[in-house]
């Protein structure tokens, strides 16, 4: 089973851990820099992205997280995770820091203070079985994406029409929804199976060194 950890410092952890479970990983929460060290890839899930990148600071978590999925490690961020995963950030605190490793640029709050939840159908690339029913929490959109960072899905419909709301780059992915509130699990899984790849892709090269 691969070990996937859930930053555990605030935010819905427990729904991330079932959906995990769920498919066949062993979810652990992180909160300290060693618990990193253990996994296999990192679940960032939705909370308040600022103070999620502050309490990262504080315990010490920050860096590691930033060389952990700099050199790799598969992410999935989902609404303030998605924050913490940009490299670029709109109507955020100046000082805001964040973890990185997706080419983004992402605006936090962006669907306006008036619309503070909703649900959308969001049909995602590469996933079978029809749209899913994306919920929608004082969510980010990603503004613009860089060459290497592939759109999974955008918003259909509405003032805020085509707007993108679900991406990859790599081992990386990111929505600005939250697949963990509603039991559909097509994304966790899709997740799972990208850190099962890197796990098998590892061992491959390790085996490989070894006869070399
Ligand atoms: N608006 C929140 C933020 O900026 C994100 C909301 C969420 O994760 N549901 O962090």
């Amino acid at each position: 089973r691969p070990v996937i950890g859930v930053l555990a410092l605030q935010g819905d952890v427990r729904e991330h851990v079932a959906a995990l479970r769920a498919e066949g990983a062993d979810p652990r929460p992180v909160r300290r820099p060693e618990e990193l060290a253990d996994v296999d890839g990192i679940v960032l899930p939705g909370g308040e992205s600022t103070t999620m990148a502050k309490l990262a600071g504080r315990f010490g978590l920050l860096e590691p997280l930033r060389a952990a999925v700099g050199s790799g490690l598969p992410a999935y961020g989902t609404c303030a995770g998605m924050i913490l995963l940009a490299d670029r950030l709109l109507d955020a605190p100046p000082d805001q820091a964040t973890v990185g490793g997706l080419d983004v640029t992402v605006r936090r709050n962006a669907f306006g203070r008036q619309v503070d939840s909703f649900e959308s159908r969001v049909e995602l690339a590469g996933l079978d079985g029809g749209p899913l029913t994306a919920v929608f929490i004082r969510a980010p959109w990603v503004e613009d994406a860089g060459n290497g960072v592939e759109v999974l899905g955008r918003v259909v419909g509405g003032p805020a029409d085509g707007r993108i709301v679900a991406v990859r780059q790599r081992n990386v992915v990111a929505t600005s929804f939250h697949p963990e509130l509603t039991g559909d699990r097509r994304v966790h899984a899709l997740f799972v199976d990208i850190v099962r790849r890197r796990l098998a892709e590892r061992a491959g090269a390790d085996a490989g060194d070894e006869r070399g």
